[in-house]
């Protein structure tokens, strides 16, 4: 195996409608995945896997799940026929530890917060996609210690993607601010951004930024970015803005990226 470590990214990756569309947020995942080495399999931390426990996707052919509903056919017409990897799930399930990892061969797929964001990376659908589930009983520095647990995988041609939203309200959506963000997101968003960049060792602390409760609400989109934070810290690198800015005022669609080392 080579010493080139692949990078790895927490993608903000807003409503399913950015499947379909095309705009600068999408412009810049598709960027980061071309300017990246060529993955032998995808990892993905998505939102929208929260459990009561921890799974790995393990099937040969995971299906692709519409888990949303009041969007136009044609999103619920997307397919992302990309195999999975047992082999990989394995390898995730045995680096894990003490973690305990199912391995699902039936149950799950890839849900939107994967597929959403692999059309633009990987169109062609060609590069095997494994999917972790979120435990949502784990605390903050659980999930933060994983991640680190985890890290040898970009040292054998796996790209991490952790997909998300670090400010993530959808009770206080206004649809009428497309690209708005409201100020309690900004500050919570601003903060998050200057402990990726500069002390992700801390990054579980947003806990107790004075915004946090507005912020995230649920902790489903916020926990994918810990993983980021701590790939980050095991290899002593700092996280990079891919894209930032806000969706209809309580979404902030900031993206991060850890660079490839060579
Ligand atoms: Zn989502």
């Amino acid at each position: 195996m080579s010493d080139q470590l692949m990078p790895a990214a927490f993608i903000g990756h807003g409503t399913p409608m950015n499947a379909i569309d095309h705009n600068r947020f999408t412009d810049a995942w598709q960027a980061f995945a071309l300017a990246s080495p060529r993955p032998r399999a995808v990892l993905v931390i998505s939102a929208h896997w929260f459990t009561e426990s921890t799974s790995v996707t393990a099937m040969t052919r995971p299906r692709t799940i519409h888990d949303f509903y009041g969007f136009p056919d044609t999103l619920f017409a997307v397919d992302y026929p990309a195999p999975g990897d047992a082999e990989l799930a394995k390898e995730v399930a045995r680096l894990a530890a003490p973690t305990e990892v199912h391995l699902d061969e039936h149950e799950w797929g890839l849900d939107h917060g994967a597929w959403s964001v692999l059309v633009h990376m990987f169109p062609g659908a060609d590069v095997p996609v494994v999917q972790l589930s979120i435990d949502a009983h784990a605390s903050f520095e659980d999930h933060f210690a994983l991640a680190g647990r985890l890290a040898p995988l970009r040292a054998s041609g796996v790209l991490i993607v952790a997909s998300g939203n670090i400010v993530h309200n959808l009770h206080r959506m206004d649809t009428s601010q497309p690209d708005a963000g409201f100020d309690w997101a900004q500050r919570f968003d601003d903060a998050a951004r200057q402990l990726m960049q500069v002390s992700p060792e801390v990054f579980p602390t947003l806990r107790s930024h004075r915004d946090f409760s507005t912020a995230v609400p649920t902790p489903d989109h916020f926990i994918p970015a810990l993983y980021l934070a701590g790939l980050a810290v095991a290899a002593g690198q700092h996280p990079s803005v891919l894209v930032d800015g806000y969706a209809m005022g309580s979404l902030s669609m900031t993206s991060y990226a850890l660079p490839a080392v060579a």
